[in-house]
């Protein structure tokens, strides 16, 4: 059976950046499960996966910033005031928080300085502007259950236990 939309499909990988550091993976032992064709993968790994059967190995796989986690935004690198957030807020660099964009869509900041009067915060995903390189391999295809297409995600050891 081959990896197409609808598809359950686990898989293992190593994750490296153009530096050849390694930023994540997902060994045999504790492969990644999920719905293939609903964006829960990078599109560019998505469509390297396409059409690929239980079995399949690909080495070094590049995938471009635009098929990965976007270019980097400079409009989402912005500096507020310490007031906008509250007195009682423990501000340091590194803390995660939601907040809107000009857009109005809720988006993930990441506070990267702080002063007494102003606070310098990202919404970039840390692996924005990044090449990826992947090495991935293909342990098992099977059809998605109808209750896991009403869910959109894989059920089942790996997936969602609920
Ligand atoms: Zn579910």
């Amino acid at each position: 059976m081959n990896i197409g939309k609808g598809k359950i499909v686990t898989i293992s990988y190593l994750l490296k950046n153009g530096a050849g550091e390694e930023l994540d993976k997902a060994d045999a032992k504790e492969p990644l499960v999920y719905l293939h064709g609903m964006g829960q993968l990078v599109p560019g790994l998505e469509k390297e996966l396409d059409g690929l059967k239980a079995g399949d190995k690909k080495a070094k796989l590049e995938i471009a910033p635009e098929e990965a986690y976007g270019d980097m935004r400079e409009d989402l690198r912005l500096t507020v005031k310490r007031s906008q957030f509250p007195a009682d807020a423990e501000v340091q660099p590194g803390m995660r928080f939601w907040a809107n964009t000009d857009d109005g869509n809720q988006h993930p900041f990441t506070v990267t300085g702080v002063t007494d009067e102003e606070v310098e915060i990202d919404g970039n995903h840390p692996l924005a502007g990044e090449t990826l390189f992947f090495d991935i391999e293909v342990h098992g295809v099977r059809d998605a259950t109808k209750e896991e297409m009403e869910h959109g995600h894989a059920h089942g050891e790996g997936g969602h236990q609920h």
